[in-house]
């Protein structure tokens, strides 16, 4: 079996508080976790960077995005280009499509997630929007989903347990967990629904609020990183 958590921002995100090299050797620690996405806000470059970076670490990554969609957050797979933000869910899903990608919906109607339950149902329903939604989050950072989990009970999505990290004491905390090792064995078992989430013992939320602190007031005191930088 392996473990993936497909859901990790990195200080390419506005909100992401840890470089890609902060990251992979993390992850590089953590014996449980097989394949990785950096999933940044509308920002793909920080993902492609750690899928280049990732097999020096002995890690797989696979390239992905978080995208604000019109409709709310989607989460971008196996892509190659930037998906512009603020389109519809629907014509996102046929880009994302376009460059032979899949899609996990994030945090299902979460306030954040800003999800329009209409623009939702009509992907659903839609034969190409659900030939690249195939997952949704039934664990998020919050813990269990119940709109997730009666959505993929509904529509048969893969069901996904990702982190949200932000970071680092939370990335492979929750994981979806699928037959085999590799990033070709996820993107199959996705595609066939043959996962599950799994939490591992997540450090409290007081606990991630306060490491979110600390990182932060120390990043701020260092000199920017190049994302950092690039963001100016
Ligand atoms: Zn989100
Ligand atoms: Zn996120």
């Amino acid at each position: 079996m392996g473990y993936a958590d497909l859901h990790i921002h990195s200080n390419y995100s506005l909100d992401g508080l840890h470089s890609i090299s902060q990251i992979l050797r993390h992850v590089a620690q953590l014996e449980h976790v097989n394949v990785i996405a950096i999933t940044d806000h509308d920002v793909l470059r920080g993902s492609l960077e750690c899928v280049e970076r990732a097999p020096r670490f002995h890690i797989q990554a696979i390239p992905g995005m978080e995208i604000t969609t019109a409709d709310g957050h989607l989460l971008a797979y196996f892509i190659q280009r930037p998906i512009p933000a603020g389109r519809p869910l629907l014509e996102t899903l046929a880009r994302i499509g376009e460059q032979g990608g899949l899609a996990i919906l994030p945090h299902p109607m979460r306030f954040w997630g800003s999800h329009r339950w209409p623009a939702l149902r009509e992907a659903l329903n839609h034969p190409e929007g659900r030939a690249v939604l195939v997952g949704i989050e039934v664990i998020d950072a919050w813990g269990e989903n119940r709109h997730g989990v009666r959505l993929a009970a509904h529509y048969g999505l893969a069901c996904c347990g990702n982190s949200d990290a932000h970071v680092l004491e939370a990335i492979g905390q929750t994981c979806t967990q699928f037959p085999g090792e590799g990033a070709i064995s996820l993107r199959e078992a996705l595609t066939q629904g043959q996962v599950r989430a799994r939490l591992f013992s997540p450090p409290s939320l007081y606990d991630l609020a306060l490491s979110y602190a600390r990182t932060r007031r120390k990043i701020q005191k260092e000199p920017p990183t190049q994302p950092l930088a690039d963001r100016l």
